[in-house]
């Protein structure tokens, strides 16, 4: 785990899975419009919190790309999960903004319900195609511009699932940090 601090906010990341971070109250969903398990980190997060989870989500499907929903968390060792639908790769269009956007309104949600900490995996970069380092450039100034704004998230992590990934936003994090 490495931490840097921004405006006050804990800014961490490590190499992990998201559905075992038991320390932070609401993980982020790489979600599909329908907020269906699927594959990748909706499938890792339906599989870990249950049946419930798909319940409770039927009431916000579907949802439109850059959107974000939140829902309990059920068997999940959180209190919340944020769902966001991010951008497919040259399909969704500008798919900078729209993956701006997910982190944009995944942390507006958490902010609106007294979140403290927030974890968050690389949306869009499995399934949906986008290139890492794009991606973690995206992300990086997003939040370098959101830090100063954040009155309840003091503390938000990025979960990278392989080395490369977590290589990735070390460097990027490094350099714009
Ligand atoms: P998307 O459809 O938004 O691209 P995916 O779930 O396919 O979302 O993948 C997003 C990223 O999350 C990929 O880098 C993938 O390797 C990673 N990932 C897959 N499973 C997990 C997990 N359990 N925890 C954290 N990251 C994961």
């Amino acid at each position: 785990m490495k931490t840097k601090i921004l405006h006050k906010i804990n800014i961490e990341y490590t190499q992990g899975d998201i559905t075992k971070q038991p320390d932070i109250e609401a993980i982020v969903n790489a979600a599909n419009a329908y907020l269906k398990p699927g594959g990748g980190v909706a499938g890792a997060i339906h599989c870990a919190a249950g049946i419930e989870l798909e319940k409770e989500c039927a009431k916000y499907a579907p949802i439109k790309v850059g959107q974000a929903v939140i829902t309990k968390a059920y068997n999940l060792p959180n209190k919340y999960v944020i769902h966001c639908l991010g951008p497919r790769y040259k399909i969704d269009k500008p798919e900078e903004k729209l993956l701006a956007d997910c982190y944009i309104n995944s942390l507006k949600i958490a902010e609106e319900n007294k979140i403290f900490s927030v974890a968050f995996p690389s949306i869009s970069t499995g399934a949906f195609g986008y290139p890492i380092e794009e991606a973690t450039n995206v992300v990086i100034e997003t939040i370098k511009i959101l830090a100063p704004k954040l009155k309840f998230v003091k503390k938000i992590r990025f979960v990278l699932f392989s080395r490369y990934d977590f290589e990735v936003y070390n460097r990027i994090i490094s350099e714009k940090l």
